[in-house]
């Protein structure tokens, strides 16, 4: 089973990314990514679709 997930910044709420992966058992993924909005690096956290 492959989940559909997005990352969304915690600063500005934009979905930035959109990622796939693997079904697992719960542990919610925080990525360092680049935020258009905000112009620089921000965590982002998975969102489901
Ligand atoms: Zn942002």
């Amino acid at each position: 089973m492959r989940e559909y997930l997005f990352l969304e910044c915690t600063e500005c709420k934009n979905r930035n990314y959109r990622t796939e992966r693997e079904t697992k058992a719960g542990n919610k993924l925080e990525l360092k990514k680049f935020c258009r909005v905000c112009r620089k690096h921000t965590p982002h956290v998975e969102k489901k679709k």
